[in-house]
C-alpha cells in the first residue's frame, strides 16, 4: 500500500559566530596602544516562515539539508565582523514542526508565523570589548559560538475551509473542479496517486479553499485505506460537505445510509462534532438522480441539514452551493479569534536556578551542564593561557568550583563541561580556579595607576565594588 507522504525530515544548521579579534592599536611614534580587536559577527538563524504561496513540502524532500551562513571574524582597528544571513525557509500554512522523538515544537498557522528552528552562534568578543578597569589589555579574544544544528520533522495538515466527504465516485473531485477558479499545486506529490484535491472558490467577495477527502471508506478511522491520512487534512476545516451520489449504479447503496456510514467514521475519528455540515445531492442531471433526490431531501432536512441539489456535469445548483458555503466559512472565520502571527523560539530548557548542574558520573568523573558554562567553553581558545584563565574566572564566579567541591571532586579528577558528544574535559585543579584570578589580572598595567585622573579612579573603584557585590557579572553585550 502506498502511503501519503506529507512529512519530511529536515536537518537544519545555523551559522557559527565569528571569532573575536585580539589586536593592539599601533600608531606611528605611539608605542603604547590599547586593545582594538573587534567582535566577531553573529551567524545566521534558520527560520521557518508560513508563506501562503507555498502549498507543499516538496522542496524539502529534494534538499533536506539546510544551513545558514557563518558570522565573519572581528578585525583590528575595532572592526566588527559582518553577521551571517538568516536562512528563511518558507513552509505551507498548517505545517507542524516536531523533533525526532515526535514532540511538537511548533504549530505553524497563520501567514507570517515564524519559528526559529536553529539558533545562530553569537560572535566572540574582541579584546577591546573584554577590556575592563581590571583587565586593561587582554591578550585574548573569545571564540565565536557554534550555531545550533538539529534534525526536525515537518508535517503538513492541509488547512482547507471546506472539506468534501463521501463515498468514492460520489463526485467530489468533479465538484471541486467545477467549483474552483484556481487549483493550488498540490497534485505534485510524487509519492502517491491518491492526493487530496484542493481548489480555491470565489463567491461574491469571499474566497475560500475546498479539499476533498479521498479514500474515506468504512474503517477509515481505524486506518483502513488511506482514510486516516486524509482525515488529518479535514481536521482544521470550518465546514464539512457530504457529497451524496444520487445516481449510483450499485443497487445495495442508498445515499442516506452512505451519509450515516461516513458520519460514523467521522465520529470515531472524533473532534469534528461541532463542525457545521451541508449536504449535496449530486448527479441530479440524471433523471433517476433527481427523482431520488426528491425522495430523500425531506428526510435530510428534517435532520437539520441544509440540502443542495447539484450536478457537476450540468453545473446546476453550483452558485447556490458556493454562496451558502461562503456564508458558512465567513461565519466560522468571524467566530474564530484572529490567527496572530506568532514567533516561537526553541530555547534550551533552564537547568536549574543556579544555571548549571554538577553530577558525579563515576569514580573521579564529574559533569557540568548548563547554558552558560557550556557557552563559555565554546568561546574559549584553549591555546591561550589568558583565555583559559578568563574561563576559569567566569566559572569560578558562577560558583562551579564551589559546587564541584560540594559534590566531592578532588584534585586530579576529570571534569567534563557539556553533553556526551561535545564536552570539554579538564583535570581539575582547585588551585587553577583560584589562580585564575591571577591569570585574569595579567593584562593589568600598574604603571597606569599613578596617572589615572581622579574621576577615572572613582569609576574604577565603583566597578570593583560592583564586582565584589556580584553585580559585575560577565559583561557580555550579546547576553539577553
Ligand atoms: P469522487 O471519487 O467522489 O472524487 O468522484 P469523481 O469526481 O471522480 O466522479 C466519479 C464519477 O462520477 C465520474 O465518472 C464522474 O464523471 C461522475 N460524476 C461526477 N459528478 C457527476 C454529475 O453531477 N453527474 C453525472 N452524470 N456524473 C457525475
Ligand atoms: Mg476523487
Amino acid at each position: 500500500m502506498t502511503t501519503f507522504v506529507d512529512r519530511v525530515e529536515l536537518f537544519v544548521a545555523a551559522g557559527n559566530g565569528g571569532h573575536g579579534c585580539a589586536s593592539v592599536h599601533r600608531e606611528k611614534f605611539k608605542p603604547l596602544g590599547g586593545p582594538d580587536g573587534g567582535n566577531g559577527g553573529r551567524g545566521g538563524d534558520v527560520v521557518l516562515v508560513v508563506d501562503p504561496d507555498v502549498t507543499t513540502l516538496l522542496d524539502y524532500h529534494h534538499s533536506p539539508h539546510r544551513k545558514a551562513t557563518n558570522g565573519k571574524p572581528g578585525e583590528g582597528g575595532n572592526r566588527s565582523g559582518a553577521d551571517g544571513t538568516d536562512l528563511v525557509l518558507p513552509v505551507p500554512d498548517g505545517t507542524v514542526v516536531l523533533d525526532k522523538k515526535g514532540e511538537v515544537l511548533a504549530d505553524m498557522v497563520g501567514k507570517g508565523t515564524v519559528f526559529v528552528a536553529a539558533r545562530a552562534g553569537r560572535g566572540g568578543l574582541g579584546n577591546a570589548a573584554l577590556a575592563s578597569p581590571r583587565r586593561k589589555a587582554p591578550g585574548f579574544a573569545l571564540l565565536g559560538e557554534p550555531g545550533e544544528s538539529r534534525d526536525i520533522v515537518l508535517e503538513l495538515k492541509t488547512v482547507a475551509d471546506v472539506a468534501l466527504v463521501g463515498y468514492p465516485s460520489a463526485g467530489k473531485s468533479s465538484l471541486i473542479s467545477v467549483l474552483s477558479a484556481a487549483k493550488p499545486k498540490i497534485a505534485d506529490y510524487p509519492f502517491t496517486t491518491l492526493v487530496p484535491n484542493l481548489g480555491v472558490v470565489t463567491a461574491g467577495s469571499s474566497v475560500f479553499t475546498v479539499a476533498d477527502v479521498p479514500g474515506l471508506i468504512p474503517g477509515a478511522s481505524e486506518g483502513k485505506g488511506l482514510g486516516l491520512d486524509f482525515l488529518r487534512h479535514v481536521e482544521r476545516c470550518s465546514v464539512l460537505v457530504h457529497v451524496l451520489d444520487c445516481a449510483t449504479l450499485e443497487s445495495d447503496r442508498d445515499p442516506v445510509s452512505d451519509l450515516d456510514v461516513i458520519e460514523a467514521e467521522l465520529a470515531r475519528y472524533g473532534g469534528l462534532e461541532g463542525r457545521p455540515r451541508v449536504v449535496v445531492l449530486n448527479k441530479v442531471d440524471i433523471p433517476d438522480g433527481q427523482d431520488l433526490a426528491d425522495i430523500i431531501r425531506p428526510d435530510l432536512q428534517a435532520r437539520g441539514y441544509q440540502v443542495f441539489d447539484v450536478s457537476a456535469v450540468s453545473r446546476q445548483g453550483l452558485k447556490e452551493l458556493s454562496f451558502a458555503l461562503a456564508k458558512a466559512v465567513d461565519a466560522a472565520r468571524a467566530a474564530r479569534p484572529e490567527q496572530e502571527a506568532t514567533r516561537v523560539v526553541i530555547r534550551p530548557k533552564a537547568v536549574d536556578d543556579a544555571g548549571f548542574t554538577v553530577t558525579k558520573e563515576g569514580e573521579g568523573l564529574f559533569r557540568v551542564r548548563g547554558e552558560k558554562p557550556e557557552r563559555w567553553v565554546h568561546q574559549t581558545d584553549f591555546n591561550n593561557d589568558e583565555a583559559v584563565g578568563y574561563l576559569a574566572d567566569r566559572l569560578n564566579r558562577l560558583g562551579v568550583e564551589e559546587q564541584l567541591m560540594k559534590a566531592g571532586a578532588r584534585e586530579g579528577d576529570g571534569v567534563a563541561i557539556g553533553g556526551e558528544d561535545d564536552a570539554v574535559v579538564f583535570d581539575w585543579e582547585p588551585t587553577m580556579m583560584a589562580g585564575a584570578e591571577m591569570l585574569g589580572r595579567r593584562g593589568e598595567d600598574h604603571r597606569m595607576e599613578t596617572t589615572r585622573p581622579a574621576a577615572q579612579r572613582r569609576r574604577d573603584r565603583e566597578a570593583e565594588r560592583d564586582e565584589a557585590l556580584g553585580e559585575y557579572q560577565d559583561f557580555d553585550p550579546f547576553d539577553e
